[in-house]
């Protein structure tokens, strides 16, 4: 059932909303708002239906352990002060330390924050690393903030939740308009209050502060590693395949970069401020150069302007949502003509849109695999922090190779044994793993 708390406020949508993402629906000519924690529920419910396990442990491991909503005044460098609304939820600390990521982004709201976190938590466990699952947000736009905000903001953020992090308790990591400078504030502002140097404390900082090598490219080099396994599986022959990518930030490029380097041609490109369309295919190591420059897409020299919509219902063999939440919805679902839809993004596809692609069998690879290369080298970087020893690229990228491809045919044997789709089979696979250490642990009360 989906939680009453987790509803988002009701409040009557307007177009720019709609534009900017947010997370809304038509039906019968009214707009309506999507939860995101809702469709976690549902996700969660589906696969636990399939599950024989006791419904009170079902209950506890499903809701989140502990949402911190607090309200943080920073200096801004006109001298006056703003408010910024934060969160930090932990979702499950079961298996281990709470993980997620943090996200700056103006359309940060609870409901999201308790959707994020607990697919970390399922995330986590789908790949079998140690950890729980956490999400924490900002409701900010960091393009309009400069260092000295961002850096008063973030030293604020920890300094208000000191208590909730540590190493063994909850390591945050970026996330959607968050990176390694951020981190590195948050290890710095930790590090001060605990009067030495906390490395282990968050994930994704700078390589000379003690992050790993292969981190800022490993959710793109999952995303590639799945994709591959699963053109594998439905005999797709990559080396012929075309594709559209949503999204060309972190995720949505350097999945791009690894998969054009196998030989896949991206037709279609998009990012907040429009689409392109090359029919010989984009170059995407140059694309990547201009972007770097022109912070857009627009403009790319040989290719064309489309319309945004077009890209993920565009006909091509591969799809990444690589955005945000709630981009394939059941309005959308029926134009998709792709063959694989790998998940770059959290939550992009609504469970009503789930049982559509289902129909058209559309394989689906969800985001609590596909984009788990993130965590998982993550969890390497946190692993050489308590050891202080640090492993090459060729090393990581290695052990991510292994943990994916595992995770990849865990999944896949999950759901072909249960006659369901991936993200059944995956939300299945990580509530075992997640109930059989809750039944050795017992729950205290
Ligand atoms: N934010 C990323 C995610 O959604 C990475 C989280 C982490 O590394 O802890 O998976």
């Amino acid at each position: 059932m989906p939680q009453k708390t987790g509803s988002v406020p009701k409040r009557k949508t307007s177009k720019r909303d709609i534009k900017h993402g947010k997370n809304v629906v038509s039906r019968k000519n009214k707009t309506i708002p999507i939860s995101v924690f809702g469709n976690v529920m549902k996700q969660f419910d589906a696969a636990a239906k399939k599950l024989n396990t006791d419904s009170s442990v079902l209950e506890f491991i499903k809701i989140p352990r502990r949402s911190t909503i607090a309200n943080l005044p920073v200096k801004m460098d006109d001298g006056s002060f703003k408010m910024f609304k934060a969160y930090r939820v932990q979702h499950s600390i079961a298996r281990g330390p709470a993980k997620g990521g943090i996200r700056f982004h103006p359309n940060v709201n609870l409901d999201e924050v308790q959707a994020l976190a607990s697919w970390m938590t399922w995330k986590c466990a789908v790949v079998n690393i140690p950890f729980g699952g956490a999400k924490g947000g900002v409701v900010c736009d960091p393009f309009k903030l400069s260092n000295g905000e961002l850096e008063r903001l973030t030293r604020r953020y920890v300094a208000d939740m000191m208590n909730l992090f540590g190493p063994d308790d909850d390591v945050p990591a970026p996330d959607v308009g968050t990176g390694p400078q951020i981190m590195a504030w948050f290890m710095d502002t930790y590090s001060m209050r605990e009067n030495h140097s906390v490395p282990a404390v968050v994930t994704g900082k700078p390589i000379t502060l003690g992050g790993s090598l292969g981190r800022s490219e490993a959710t793109g080099r999952g995303v590639m590693i799945s994709t591959r396994e699963a053109a594998k599986y439905i005999k797709l022959d990559l080396s012929r395949s075309t594709a559209a990518v949503q999204g060309f930030g972190n995720v949505g490029s350097i999945s791009a970069k690894l998969l054009h380097e196998l030989g896949v041609k991206f037709l279609y490109v998009a990012d907040v401020h429009g689409a392109i369309y090359n029919p010989k295919g984009i170059d995407i190591k140059k694309l990547i150069k201009y972007v770097e420059k022109e912070k857009t897409i627009i403009g790319f020299p040989d290719s064309k302007t489309v319309k945004s919509d077009s890209v993920l219902t565009a006909p091509v063999d591969i799809v990444i949502p690589a955005a945000l939440e709630n981009q394939i919805t059941e309005k959308n679902a029926p134009n998709i003509k792709c063959k694989i839809i790998a998940e770059g993004a959290n939550g992009p596809t609504t469970p009503e849109a789930d049982k559509i692609l289902d129909k058209k069998k559309i394989l689906v690879i969800p985001d609590i695999l596909c984009n788990a290369g993130g965590v998982t080298v993550s969890y390497f970087e946190w692993v050489q922090n308590r050891i202080g020893y640090f492993w090459t690229e060729e090393e990581v990228n290695r052990r991510l190779e292994e943990k994916m491809v595992m995770a990849f045919s865990d999944v896949l044997n999950m759901a072909l044994k249960n006659k369901t789709s991936l993200r059944i089979g995956a939300f299945m696979l990580a509530i075992t793993r997640v109930v059989e250490v809750v039944h050795l642990r017992g729950i205290y009360s």
